[in-house]
């Protein structure tokens, strides 16, 4: 009997190995913890458009949601591109499909990894929306042309209504292992208008939800927080394409996006995968640091356990973190971090790391 079925897109670059590290260590975890998890894997990748012209269907995405998660490597070339120009990845045609709104990116500055910035104690979670803003072209009737081109940001009521109560409820949560409670709106609202309707609709779910602090910055000085004084943040909530920015920025300050999961989730679907993208720079070296992705699996067996009233899922999540922490700890270092460690052997060391 399979308690879990996991679909498995490792996609492009890095994605395959980082992947194949998270599995390694679920696959430790499920005999400890005794889970049985199945994983179907599915072969899509801009490098297989590149080959064969093959793009993810809705028939696909459809025969991935059959699964209880998706846990995905990361999906795009630089030099893969689509009829209209940009890179191809299929993130954005899977959060339209499984209405997919927020991407929940949580940072945490371990011990023994140093941060560029002076702050001894950053632990910040950055929620995305990623339906709407820029990248989602809703409504965008203007085709480009050499002389011009545009693209609309759009943010409805009902996305925003969504999101703030994810924002909210999030802070509640992490609440409970000592974090203050508290969600920072990050806007333009002095300059866009989509974000003067993000901003009415934050302080309306903000009074709804008096217990947690709120806070709201223009994007631009709450950027520079971020790097001056990142301990005034608890949860961040943004639109779209600052959500991108800022979670780079989150990522930058605990070592960076080898250190950074993330997760797409809603009540019904949730999609796994490292904040980094394909890293064609260093991918088939074997170097990659598999850190991220090992944290996305973790957080993946985090919400199937909460979904499921599963406490095995929640023990093998933790252990995952604990051993993780020790291994930034005390542990071999991946080059990104400024060591010299290969994935094989931080992945080992986690593994070696994982309680008893
Ligand atoms: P995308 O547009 O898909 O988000 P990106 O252009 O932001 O991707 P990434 O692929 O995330 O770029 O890589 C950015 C930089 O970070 C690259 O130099 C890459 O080598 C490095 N990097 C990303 N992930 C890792 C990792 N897991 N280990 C080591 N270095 C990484």
């Amino acid at each position: 009997m399979t308690d879990y079925e996991i679909a498995v897109i490792p996609g492009d670059g890095i994605g395959p190995e980082v992947v194949d590290a998270a599995l390694a260590v679920l696959k430790e975890c499920e005999a400890r913890y005794g889970l049985k998890i199945n994983y179907t894997f599915h072969d899509f990748s801009a490098d297989l458009y590149r080959r064969t012209g093959r793009k993810i269907t809705a028939a696909d995405m459809d025969e991935i949601a059959k699964a209880d998660a998706v846990l995905f490597g990361a999906m795009g070339l630089p030099d893969v591109r689509g009829p209209e120009g940009l890179e191809l990845g299929a993130q954005v045609e899977m959060r339209a499909h499984y209405g997919l709104f927020s991407s929940l990116r949580p940072v945490r500055l371990f011990a023994g990894v140093e941060s560029p910035v002076k702050a001894k104690n950053v632990d910040m979670l950055v929620i995305r929306e990623t339906s709407e803003g820029m990248f989602a072209g809703l409504g965008d009737e203007h085709e480009p042309s050499d002389e011009s081109a545009s693209d609309r940001m759009t943010i409805t009521r009902a996305t925003c209504e969504k999101l703030f109560d994810v924002a909210f409820s999030q802070a509640r949560a992490r609440r409970k292992r000592g974090t203050p409670g508290h969600v920072t709106l990050l806007h333009k609202s002095n300059a866009l208008r989509s974000n003067v309707l993000m901003e009415k609709v934050f302080d309306e779910v903000a009074a709804k939800n008096d217990d947690i602090g709120s806070a709201k910055f223009y994007i631009d000085a709450g950027a520079m927080y971020m790097v001056t004084d990142p301990q005034r943040y608890d949860v961040i909530v943004t639109e779209n394409i600052f959500g991108d920015i800022v979670s780079e920025i989150a990522a930058g300050l605990v070592g960076g996006l080898g250190v950074a999961p993330s997760a797409d989730v809603n009540l019904t679907h949730g999609v796994f995968q490292p904040s980094h993208g394909s890293a064609p720079d260093i991918a088939g070296q074997g170097i990659a640091n598999p850190t991220a992705m090992i944290l996305s699996a973790a957080m993946m067996l985090e919400w199937l356990g909460e979904r499921r009233g599963d406490d095995r899922c929640a023990k093998a999540a933790q252990s995952i973190q604990e051993a993780v922490e020790s291994t930034l700890a005390s542990g071999p270092r991946a080059r990104d971090l400024g060591g010299t460690a290969n994935t094989r052997e931080v992945v080992d060391a986690v593994i070696d790391a994982l309680p008893a």
